[in-house]
């Protein structure tokens, strides 16, 4: 069965290459340029769950004619756990986070290339399929090793010793390999409600993970930063066994 994918973004042009783009790549796109459009798409979608015409991911734009797209989210999450893609112009970090805390998965800053746009795609349904069947216990990425139960992490064979903190840290990031979490969602994971404003923590525990388990620190491949937003661990299979 074809993945289907619920697509929001009033740009004609913009939307149409997208379509086609992602229908070549064997997905089926139902594509809307209106929120009220995508709004009753989706409404008929969490009513008739299970239904071979339901969406496994939604991909929508911020500016639109008839409101902003970040009502969408809000919409999805409070009913389901459907994959959301934000795709927008706005630089700006505060929007990026305030999006990714109200649940987007991930986002987009147009312009962006089509191979972009499908591996987070297929970073987001990779979740959402985890969600259903747990990862494996061991997790292997280049030189490294991790045994999330056994609490154990080598690099090139050896044991590496890393404090509660770090592994905790390093556990919330492996939980969505390949997609951003903010600060905030770090923070109050890893530490707790009370310290979702201690960003200088984050920085000081992610120097001494990557200190501990990049090749080159200074040129980080596995724990990525996303300036002003948050980090993101790399995606499990982009580097080579
Ligand atoms: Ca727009």
């Amino acid at each position: 069965m074809k993945i289907r994918i619920l697509l929001v973004e009033d740009d004609l042009t913009l939307r149409q290459v997208l379509k086609q783009s992602l229908e070549l790549e064997g997905f089926s796109v139902d594509s809307h340029s209106t929120l009220s459009g995508a709004r009753a798409a989706l409404t008929y979608h969490l009513n008739t769950l299970r239904s071979p015409d339901n969406f496994s991911i939604v991909i929508v734009d911020l500016g639109l004619p008839d409101g902003d797209g970040s009502s969408l989210i809000r919409l999805v999450r409070s009913q389901s756990t459907l994959p959301v893609l934000v795709i927008s112009a706005r630089e700006d970090d505060g929007s990026k986070i305030d999006l990714l805390d109200a649940g987007a998965d991930d986002y987009l800053v147009k312009p962006f290339s089509i191979g972009e746009l499908k591996a987070r795609i297929r970073v987001a349904l990779r979740r959402q399929s985890r969600e259903v069947n747990p990862p494996t216990d061991e997790i292997r990425i280049g030189a490294l090793e991790i045994n999330l139960p056994k609490r154990l992490v080598k690099r090139c064979g050896e044991r590496v010793h890393l404090t509660p903190t770090e592994f905790n840290l390093l556990a919330r990031l492996l939980a969505q390999a390949g997609q951003v979490v903010t600060h905030r969602q770090l923070l109050n994971d890893v530490w707790g409600a009370e310290y979702v404003e201690h960003v200088h923590y984050l920085r000081l525990y992610m120097t001494q993970l990557r200190a501990k388990l990049e090749l080159d620190p200074a040129v980080p491949e596995l724990l990525l930063t996303e300036t002003g937003v948050g980090y993101r661990f790399c995606e499990l299979r982009a580097l080579p066994d």
